[in-house]
């Protein structure tokens, strides 16, 4: 299923905007615990994963990160009262950081989207934190301008408010798609039947499991902080968020 990890429905990837849920204590132990439903995202693909809570009974357990396994399980803050296995809860994500991390990673979308266009050069890495991120480009030389460049297309493509469509295709039919060639094909485990696609629609189309915004204005306004030379070939750009 598309939807799951382990034993856990992940509500996270069929909708980006759920900030509270309520669920079920599938298991704890010494690493955290495991809810048969959520939200938290865990962590991948350069997005660091959510903070936030699980309520119950008028109990506060603090969720600091994620542990992947087998199962999603939620490491729980150090000293906090962890639920029984059985327990009902109720979930709640951290808003302000999560809606950070989602401007942020669709920030870097539209970057490499951009990038790509303007200058035909792909994307070798990549990471975030909430409202600043660096992206490397396969680039042997900086031409003339290209922060500059950069910047302005990058804030037209904002001011456009591009829809960012996220969808679940078929292996053949996501590969049949140029882009997703180019950035994911050999990324992609082989066994993999459906492939989620992220489409900032007209200028990016991305094979991705995070959470975005719903349109580029939501961004808010990016800068280009910085270029840097990371060694033969390779260029970092540094972004930066705000309102
Ligand atoms: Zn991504």
């Amino acid at each position: 299923m598309a939807h799951d990890h382990g034993r856990t429905e992940r509500l996270d990837l069929a909708d980006a905007t759920v900030r509270e849920w309520d669920a079920v204590v599938l298991d704890v132990d010494d690493d955290g615990l495991v809810l048969d439903r959520s939200a938290f995202y865990p962590g991948g693909g350069g997005q660091p994963p959510d903070h936030g809570v699980v309520l119950w009974g008028g109990v506060e357990t603090r969720i600091v990160g994620t542990r992947r396994g087998d199962d999603i399980r939620l490491i729980c803050a150090e000293g906090d009262p962890v639920p029984p296995m059985g327990t009902a809860v109720r979930g709640a994500i951290e808003d302000a950081r999560r809606s950070a991390l989602m401007r942020t990673h669709s920030g870097l979308h539209l970057l490499s989207g951009v990038v790509f266009r303007e200058y035909g050069c792909l994307v070798t890495g990549g990471n975030m934190e909430p409202l600043e991120a660096r992206m490397d480009f396969a680039l042997p030389d900086v031409p003339e301008g290209f922060k500059e460049r950069v910047a302005q297309a990058c804030a037209e493509e904002i001011a456009a408010d591009r829809a960012i469509e996220v969808k679940n295709l078929p292996r053949d039919e996501a590969f049949a798609i140029p882009d997703i060639i180019r950035t994911a094909t050999n990324l992609l485990p082989p066994d993999l039947e459906i492939v989620r696609i992220v489409d900032i629609v007209g200028l990016d189309t991305q094979a991705d499991g995070g959470t975005h915004v719903a349109s580029t204005r939501q961004i808010g306004r990016m800068q280009i902080v910085k270029v840097e030379s990371k060694g033969k070939g390779f260029r970092r750009l540094r972004i930066r968020l705000s309102d």
